[in-house]
């Protein structure tokens, strides 16, 4: 579990609150398929919403309230599925648009989930795994009226892992009187994990960045690229995509970022991060800034960190011909527009990042049937989801003369509208 202040970039000119982002982005796709006006109301709002107040006893005796949140958006084509943040900056804005996200997602890669998504405002790095695990069982026993395997599937998500995932399997089934390893995702393989669901949404981002190579005529194996965030989705990137034969030339964490033109070796890297816990003075590099490594002269980046780092503010600077948004919400819509006039391919979150939600559909699966499958069988079913994804929104994209993200959003809410209009509005 990685731990580290993030900072927020300062922009006087446009809307950074990710819930109004995701409004926009919603509106304009809705525009352009003529979305009817009641489904458009049905679906930029969220469906449900938890607020809650965390009681925590301390190692040191004290007591002190966290402020935590679970937010269902839409449960029209399946349960809903969404993970867990834990971050001081959490807020619940920022859920409601990481919930929406989550359905657009499930439909893109066209897997029987709504969307949903939790957070807790805390600090993991200030606090010892005791106490830890007291907020997490808290957590999960406070959601637990509204989560379950056929309700609401939480799973990861920024500084929670796999052991977080236990607690709350293990609070859900202790309160529930049987083991339920299926109401999360994400879990440790011995605990009815996937194997595959650690590397899946840096894999599932791979293989949309190799089909956005084929359509901009990019050849992977000469490409250069540059990585925002080395936790789960940007370090497993680095080696997936180094291992395609691209040389990965600089990546940065919260403390620092690191530079070396002529490539860096991302398995020492991986180690020295173990050890020291950041990539800062990784041998044979050079120090940069996260937001220079944004403006970086390579062919493919991938933010995989927090929101809004590719904003109006420098955008003009971004030199990357690919975008892969491993991370959720990093370009602001004002940003966006930007690159898509200047021709840059922004392969966007709701699919770039989808290969997490689907093998935690698969994860899920396997639970219900308490049959489980080799690594190899999980990855080639992700491969399949994956590019087929990158093909339809990029078929979409083109048959409505749009860019990237607004085809995807007109993909996945056709879907979504299709059924809710054929659940119908009950009553
Ligand atoms: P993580 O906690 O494993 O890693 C986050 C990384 O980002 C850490 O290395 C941290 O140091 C770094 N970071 C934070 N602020 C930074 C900054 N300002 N500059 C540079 N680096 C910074 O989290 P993760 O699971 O890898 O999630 C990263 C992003 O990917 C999030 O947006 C998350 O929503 C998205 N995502 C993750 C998954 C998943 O399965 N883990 C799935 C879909 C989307």
């Amino acid at each position: 579990m990685a731990t580290a202040r993030v900072p927020v970039p300062i922009s006087t000119s446009e809307e950074l609150n990710p819930f109004r982002i995701a409004m926009r982005q919603f509106d304009t796709a809705a525009e352009k398929c003529g979305l009817e006006p009641g489904l458009r109301e049905v679906l930029r709002r969220p469906r449900r919403a938890l607020s809650l107040s965390l009681p925590v006893k301390m190692d040191d005796g004290s007591i002190r309230v966290f402020e935590g949140f679970r937010v269902q958006h839409s449960n029209a084509r399946g349960p809903c599925k969404g993970g867990i943040r834990y971050h001081p900056n959490v807020t619940y804005d920022e859920v409601k648009a990481l919930a929406s996200w989550m359905t657009w997602k499930c439909a893109i890669v066209n897997i029987p989930f709504g969307g949903a998504k939790g957070g807790i405002v805390c600090d993991p790095r200030r606090m010892s795994k005791d106490e830890l695990e007291r907020l997490t069982r808290r957590y999960a026993y406070e959601i637990s009226p509204i989560i379950g395997p056929h309700q609401d599937i939480p799973a990861p998500d920024v500084y929670t892992d796999s052991q977080v995932m236990a607690w709350i399997m293990d609070t859900y089934s202790m309160t529930h009187g049987a083991s339920s390893p299926s109401v999360v995702t994400g879990k440790p393989t011995f605990l009815g994990g996937s194997f595959g669901r650690n590397e899946a949404t840096a894999r599932g981002c791979l293989f949309v960045i190799r089909s956005a190579c084929e359509v901009t005529g990019i050849k992977l194996n000469r490409a250069t690229v540059a990585i925002q965030g080395f936790g789960n989705a940007g370090a497993i990137a680095a080696e997936l995509v180094g291992q395609a034969g691209a040389t990965i030339i600089a990546v940065s964490d919260s403390r620092a970022g690191i530079l070396n033109r002529a490539g860096l070796d991302v398995a020492a890297l991986m180690e020295h991060k173990v050890k020291t816990g950041s990539v800062a003075g990784f041998p044979n590099s050079d120090p940069i800034s996260s937001e220079a490594l944004l403006e970086l002269q390579c062919d493919i980046l991938i933010p995989a960190a927090l929101e809004n780092q590719i904003t109006l503010e420098n955008v003009d600077h971004i030199k990357a011909r690919i975008i892969a948004e491993a991370a959720n919400g990093p370009t602001t819509p004002d940003a966006d527009s930007i690159l898509h006039q200047r021709g840059v391919m922004v392969i966007p979150d709701i699919l770039a990042n989808a290969g997490g939600v689907t093998v935690s559909y698969f994860e899920w699966v396997q639970d219900l049937q308490e049959l489980f499958w080799d690594e190899d069988d999980v990855n080639r079913r992700l491969e399949r989801v994956m590019v087929k994804a990158f093909s339809d929104v990029h078929a979409t994209a083109k048959k409505y003369n749009v860019d990237m993200r607004t085809g995807a959003y007109i993909l996945a809410i056709d879907r979504v509208a299709t059924a809710t209009r054929s659940r119908g509005i009950w009553p």
